[in-house]
């Protein structure tokens, strides 16, 4: 039998039950633009749609853009909430910094994401059945041949309900360590999510899916010894009761729920110790997980690296693991405290 949420103030229902992490078309999206000289301007909402963009636009040819991802709660108190979203703000100007674009000043940035939240109200789920994913985009977005910056710039911001992420509970997931493909090299672009870091590893998880797993495990690529990320997540072990995640050297990409989780397991006893991490030592460790947005923290089953297969607890997220999942969920849905000030409500 399909269950219905009640969806406030509209007449029209969401089968939210049946929403996976896949884009669901939404009424307004949010759009600005700014030249390469003058100051960004707030921008204003339309129809979610195609975009004209020029043949030659920057983002086209030579991948000139950035993405951010965040998500807008519904809580348990029936606000509507962002989970640090100055951070994403932020972040999207370190990118902007890298790729030679204007960064959107953190007000413009916040009042779009919240302006497009507001607008599409009734695509946030209920509390605990999903979420309003929240999709900025700065691209340039104007024409240029020779490969340099392009002359304009659009700030873009749509947005998607996504059902959560594990349905029936959480369940561990096995990876793969690539032999054969790197992320990020040191000194390009793997610390800022650039759209171009992404294409290069659809193929390498394609095949790591087909061959049985989840999605791969990559080495760094200097010295194909320590582990920096599984697929778009961050990586985190914990051994003896002390949580293991690779420092960010500038070839890991700094995840803001990967920093919350270093916060939070401070805060709760645990020494946290941001290093580089083998191979070999997760391997050995007690409990791994990885982090990110989309699922929040996803526990790792077992991680295979050539011949060899180390497999963690029984099929369940270990005890630590769950522990940290609980509380931070808690928190983004506010049956925990908001112990650091993380929320940010959405005026409705
Ligand atoms: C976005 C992303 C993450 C996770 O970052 P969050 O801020 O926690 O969502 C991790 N790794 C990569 C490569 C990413 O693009």
């Amino acid at each position: 039998m399909k269950r219905y949420g009640r969806v406030r103030s509209m007449s029209e229902e969401v089968d939210w039950d049946s929403l996976t992490f896949s884009l669901t078309p939404t009424d307004t999206m949010y759009l600005t633009e700014t030249t390469a000289t003058e100051p960004w301007m707030p921008g204003s909402l339309r129809p979610y749609g195609a975009i004209p963009m020029s043949p030659a636009a920057g983002v086209l040819n030579y991948g000139q853009g950035l993405f951010e991802g965040m998500k807008a709660f519904r809580t348990s108190k029936d606000r509507v909430v962002f989970f640090r979203p100055e951070e994403n703000a932020r972040r999207m100007q370190r990118g902007a910094d890298r790729l030679k674009m204007p960064p959107v000043p953190e007000s413009i940035f916040i009042d779009a994401v919240e302006q497009c939240v507001q607008a599409n109200i009734k695509w946030v789920p209920p509390t605990g059945r999903g979420a309003l994913y929240v999709r900025p985009l700065l691209m340039g977005s104007g024409p240029v041949l020779g490969v340099a910056p392009a002359p304009s710039y659009t700030y873009l911001v749509y947005v998607t309900p996504v059902g959560p992420y594990f349905k029936g509970g959480v369940s561990a997931i096995d990876l793969l360590i690539s032999e054969d493909y790197h992320r990020a090299a040191p000194g390009g672009s793997g610390g800022v999510k650039a759209i171009g870091n992404y294409a290069p590893g659809m193929m390498p998880s394609k095949k790591a899916k087909a061959a049985g797993f989840a999605e791969v495990i990559y080495l760094d690529a200097e010295t194909h010894n320590y582990i920096e990320e599984v697929g778009a997540a961050n990586f985190f072990c914990v051994k003896d009761n002390t949580l293991y995640t690779p420092e960010l050297t500038g070839t890991i990409l700094p995840g803001i729920t990967r920093q919350s989780i270093i916060e939070l397991a401070r805060h709760n006893g645990y020494d946290v110790v941001e290093t580089k991490v083998s191979a070999e030592f997760a391997m050995g460790a007690d409990e791994a997980f990885c982090c990110g947005t989309a699922a929040v923290i996803s526990p790792i089953g077992s991680i295979t690296k050539g011949g060899e297969k180390a497999v963690y607890g029984d099929g369940k997220p270990g005890p630590i693991t769950e522990q940290l999942y609980s509380h931070l969920v808690g928190i983004q849905n506010e049956t925990e405290e908001d112990l650091f000030g993380w929320l940010h409500e959405i005026p409705l």
